[in-house]
């Protein structure tokens, strides 16, 4: 099963799958975080319907939002847009330590793994705002080696999961932040399966790739689009020939209403390179229909349903 912002869906009938997108986001430290009310949740539901109603029109049936609390996230605009659209939308529970750990509200910052994965679990089991509850955990570190806080916040994660089930996305971009990442969870027995290693694309190796899809982690190749198409072609020919395209999610990183910039300032980028530009190329490299299908819908189904892997 997957928790989307209007409850339990069988994980069968996610169908196609944007597993990394932004609606909202808020890039003001957590103590300054804009205050969304009425008004300005209408204002983003006018402006992000359209981009949202494309994908609809696409084929897409389920999207992720990747924006943390104190990163912008507001669960009342996702539940507007997925009744609007009829999308499946699913929000997230977690603390964005990257950019300084400026998300982390400062009195938060001596809590213990355990502190802040109780308020996690919390919002698992009692939802976060009018009974919607998160379907993932998103975590974000600086690069490695991690900082003090980022430790507690990935242990923090592993303890979640335990707990709930729910799969841990963590917001990684080199090598080092993301192996130390994966150790945590093998010393927190977590099966690796049941982590996500977001923009593994912007990790140079291609020989920590395979060391992380062998420990059995997710990769998620997110910036489709925001990179020359040759790049992830190339990415992806080398995980097929590797054997591992069964471990491999893909999506833009897009979109999203900037609170706090006006309507006009908006630049938003569309969820649809994918679609128009990534799947083509895919088809004239000779890649199968089968192959596509698994990254769009059975990889994301796979790597999001909601049950405890231990090791
Ligand atoms: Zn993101």
């Amino acid at each position: 099963m997957v928790m989307t912002v209007k409850g339990f869906v069988d994980k069968k009938d996610m169908g196609k799958t944007l597993v990394h997108e932004h609606i909202l986001v808020d890039f003001s430290p957590a103590e300054e975080q804009i205050k969304i009310d009425d008004n300005l949740r209408n204002e983003i539901v006018e402006i992000m319907l359209p981009y949202l109603m494309e994908i609809k029109n696409l084929g897409y049936s389920t999207f992720f939002e990747c924006t943390p609390k104190y990163v912008g996230r507001d669960v009342k605009v996702l539940k507007i847009l997925s009744e609007k659209t009829g999308l499946n939308v699913i929000t997230n529970t977690g603390f964005y330590g990257a950019g300084e750990d400026k998300h982390v509200p400062k009195k938060y910052w001596n809590l213990s793994s355990e502190d802040f994965a109780k308020m996690w679990i919390e919002e698992w089991e009692k939802g976060i705002e009018d009974g919607i509850k998160p379907g993932f955990i998103k975590t974000a570190v600086n690069p490695g080696p991690l900082n003090e806080i980022d430790k507690k916040l990935i242990r923090a994660s592993a303890f979640t999961h335990l707990e709930t089930g729910l799969t841990v996305a963590c917001h990684t971009g080199e090598e080092r932040c993301a192996l130390e990442v994966a150790r945590i969870f093998e010393e927190e027995k977590v099966d690796l399966s049941a982590l996500i290693i977001v923009h593994a694309d912007a990790i140079e190796n291609f020989e920590v790739h395979l060391e992380l899809l062998e420990k059995g982690a997710f990769l998620e190749y997110d910036s489709i689009g925001a990179r020359p198409m040759e790049y992830h072609l190339n990415l992806m020919e080398k995980v097929i020939k590797e054997g591992f395209i069964d471990r491999i999610l893909i999506s833009h990183d897009a979109g999203w209403f900037t609170v706090g910039k006006s309507k006009e300032e908006q630049n938003i980028r569309p969820y649809t390179d994918i679609s128009y530009k990534f799947i083509p190329k895919l088809e004239e490299k000779g890649i199968s229909e089968e192959i596509v299908e698994k990254l769009l819908v059975n990889n994301p189904s796979e790597a999001f349903d909601i049950r405890v892997r231990k090791r």
